[in-house]
Formats: C-alpha cells, sequence, structure tokens
C-alpha cells in the first residue's frame, strides 16, 4: 500500500502531542515542521526553518508530496496560517486547523481586551507600575520607552535590545498556580500583560490575578483563515483517520473495478 505523507506545522504541545498520537498509524509518513525560534525546542521536528513564503510552501508540499496538512502553529502564528491556507488551496491538498480554544473572561477577572501590543503600551502608564509582561521576546521592544514603568518580563530565551527595565525571567511552562501567586506577590506586581493564547500550561497566571484582584491587558487574537477546523488532538486524529479511510476505499474500489 502506498505511503501518505502528513505535513504537521509545529512550534506548540499540541503539535508535539499529535505527532505522537498519529506516528503509528500505518502507511502514514508525519513530518513536523518548526520555525526554529527556540534553540532548543521540545517538540520533535523532522525539519527546521520558514519554507519562504506561500510559494515556497507550495514548492515543498509538491516535491516531497504532501497529502495532509496539520496547522497546529500558536493561535498568534497567523502569518504561518495564512501561508498553509492559501498554499493547500493551490496544491489542492486536505488541510486542517488545530487551534486552542481561547481563554473565556471569568467572574472575578478584570480585563482589559486591545489589539495588539502597540495598544496594551498606550494603555499601561495610567493601569500600573510594576507590570508582570509575558509576551515574546520579539515583542518586547514595543515596550521599550516606557521608562517610568517596571517589568517583570518571563520568557523562554534571552531577548535581544531593546528592552524595557525591570527583571527577566528565564523559564518554560507548564506554571502552577501556587508558583504564579508567589511570583505576582514576590515582585509586587500590579497589572498583567498576556496575549490569549488559551490552554492551561499558562493558564495559572491567569487565575492569579484573579485571586489577588490585578487587571489583565488581554491582547486578543490576530484573524486567522476561515477553513477546516479542530480545537483538540482527537479531533484532529479523527479527521486524518476519516481521510485516510476514505483514500483508502477509494483505492480498493479503483482495484475492485468500482466507481470511485
Ligand atoms: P508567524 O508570524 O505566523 O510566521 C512567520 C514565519 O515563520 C512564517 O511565514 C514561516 O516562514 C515561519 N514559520 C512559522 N511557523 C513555522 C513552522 N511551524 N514551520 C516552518 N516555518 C514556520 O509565526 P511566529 O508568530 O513568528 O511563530 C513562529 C513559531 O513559533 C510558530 O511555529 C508558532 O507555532 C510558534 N509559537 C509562536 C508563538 C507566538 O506567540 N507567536 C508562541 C508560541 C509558539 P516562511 O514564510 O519562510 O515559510
Amino acid at each position: 500500500m502506498i505511503k501518505k505523507r502528513l505535513l504537521i506545522l509545529g512550534g506548540t504541545t499540541e503539535a508535539l502531542q499529535l505527532h505522537s498520537l498519529v506516528t503509528n498509524i500505518p502507511n502514514l509518513e508525519v513530518i513536523t515542521s518548526l520555525a526554529g525560534r527556540t534553540s532548543q525546542p521540545i517538540s520533535r521536528s523532522s525539519r527546521i526553518g520558514g519554507f519562504g513564503g506561500v510559494s515556497g510552501l507550495i514548492e515543498y508540499l509538491q516535491r516531497e508530496k504532501i497529502d495532509f496538512l496539520i496547522d497546529a502553529t500558536h493561535p498568534f502564528a497567523s502569518q504561518m496560517s495564512w501561508n498553509a491556507f492559501k498554499a493547500t488551496k493551490i496544491v489542492n491538498i486536505p488541510s486542517l486547523q488545530l487551534l486552542r480554544s481561547p481563554w473565556e473572561q471569568q467572574e472575578g477577572d478584570n480585563w482589559i481586551e486591545v489589539d495588539s501590543n502597540e495598544s496594551a503600551a498606550q494603555i499601561l502608564s495610567d493601569l500600573a507600575e510594576r507590570i508582570f509582561l509575558t509576551i515574546g521576546r520579539q515583542e518586547l521592544a514595543t515596550y521599550a520607552h516606557l521608562h517610568t514603568l517596571w517589568f517583570l518580563m518571563r520568557m523562554i530565551e534571552s531577548p535581544s535590545p531593546p528592552l524595557p527595565s525591570g527583571h527577566l525571567l528565564l523559564a518554560r511552562g507548564p506554571f502552577s498556580l501556587v508558583g504564579e501567586e508567589f511570583l505576582l506577590q514576590k515582585y509586587n506586581i500590579q497589572a498583567v500583560v498576556t496575549k490569549n493564547s488559551g490552554g492551561s500550561a499558562t493558564y495559572p497566571k491567569i487565575i492569579a490575578a484573579r485571586k489577588l484582584g490585578l487587571p489583565v491587558v488581554m491582547i486578543q487574537r490576530p484573524c486567522v483563515p476561515e477553513g477546516d477546523r479542530v480545537f483538540d488532538i482527537q479531533g484532529a486524529f479523527d479527521w486524518l483517520i476519516k481521510l485516510i479511510s476514505f483514500n483508502s476505499n477509494i483505492l480498493s474500489n479503483r482495484r475492485q473495478g468500482f466507481p470511485s
């Protein structure tokens, strides 16, 4: 039987878990791709680095004879999602987006929803003086001009200047509620800035802020394409199994001379 080839666009825990789940499906070869942003990724990957925009991805999908694509990138990695959406349409292969559900505001939460880091930076001076900034290291520069504020910045790897003034913490989730409460109190934090990434690994900071009555500046998700979408790994697994069975039925019908 001819092997099918699945490309997973990774960079998330979900991509890693999906890779493990589908890797034992018979006659399926799984390739997970990473952008290469972190020097020590936890994800298993078969290739690292950008494809070269939509045209580069089209060329890759055709050259590597990819049959299915699952976009399991982070909800804020919208460029890659749009590229994948456009390229799979052109190459005409099935694609799916595996997207974490966003966090929803709950009773006791005090969220200020903004559409970008730039908008968050604009309101911070009126909100607090000591701020817990949990965003990507490449986004820190947006806050560097806020000289009157103090930032606790947490990220996986060291950022490059320009940086806001404050204290840098290098750490990788998941984080515990006890740990997050301790951190907010230890550094006398008055507000939290975060992206609405969803998922459980970094949610404890939201609960900790709620418990301590702190405002959270919540950066909303960018717009992503409206294609086939699931919100959990099981959904992605089921989608894949359905496609593989559909394809093998067509093949066996052809062999037996039935119309497909
Ligand atoms: P992005 O803005 O959507 O993508 C920028 C470019 O990076 C893409 O156009 C593509 O380059 C390359 N790229 C992104 N994901 C890739 C992948 N899985 N495999 C190969 N190339 C990839 O993405 P980003 O926000 O910079 O995020 C980069 C990676 O970090 C993503 O894979 C994402 O899952 C992960 N991540 C992002 C965040 C976040 O907050 N943005 C948080 C956690 C993890 P080409 O155009 O050259 O193909």
